[in-house]
């Protein structure tokens, strides 16, 4: 997989860029044997004038439910985890979004997903849309929810963009 790091509206006017380490944690669990079951977590990161800077995914805990189809996060773990990087960085580092993995090349949302990004994007004290990733066996899906239901998708920023950002 190649030039997964930077993402970037249709509008081009707002990059996410995945920090190296993010996108070595996220690829840890593509679902590539047969058995393997869904994984997910959170994404942590900064905002730097309406561009997203992603410096960590957490991994699933063993208090997460996880089958082939489905994964549920054990929230209480999670939080935890946001709460100590926002203190520990002085309010630099925030909750952005969440992912997960589906058993597809090149995933797309369920109807759940979308409902549940909906949800977590409604309940953002911040009020910023919230960044949902999934990663799929060949490629991610990268899409901003908004708390009205409005979805932005992003598209992976072809190397020779990046030279003229
Ligand atoms: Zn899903």
């Amino acid at each position: 997989m190649l030039n997964l790091n930077s993402w970037v509206t249709p509008d081009r006017r707002n990059l996410i860029l995945l920090n190296p380490d993010v996108l070595a944690t996220v690829l840890r669990y593509v679902q590539i044997g047969s058995q393997d079951p869904e994984a997910g977590g959170i994404l942590l990161g900064k905002v730097r004038a309406g561009n997203l800077e992603i410096i960590e995914a957490t991994e699933p805990t063993r208090k997460d439910l996880r089958s082939r189809f489905f994964f549920i996060r054990h929230q209480n773990d999670h939080q935890k985890i946001v709460k100590q990087r926002w203190e520990d960085s002085e309010g630099q580092v925030r909750y952005l979004g969440e992912w997960h993995t589906h058993p597809e090349d090149f995933p797309s949302p369920s109807g759940t997903d979308l409902r549940e990004w909906r949800v977590l994007a409604e309940s953002r004290i911040d009020g910023r849309p919230l960044l949902a990733v999934i990663v799929g066996r060949k490629g991610l899906h990268v899409e901003y929810m908004h708390k009205d239901g409005r979805r932005v998708l992003l598209s992976h920023l072809l190397e020779t963009c990046l030279s003229l950002v």
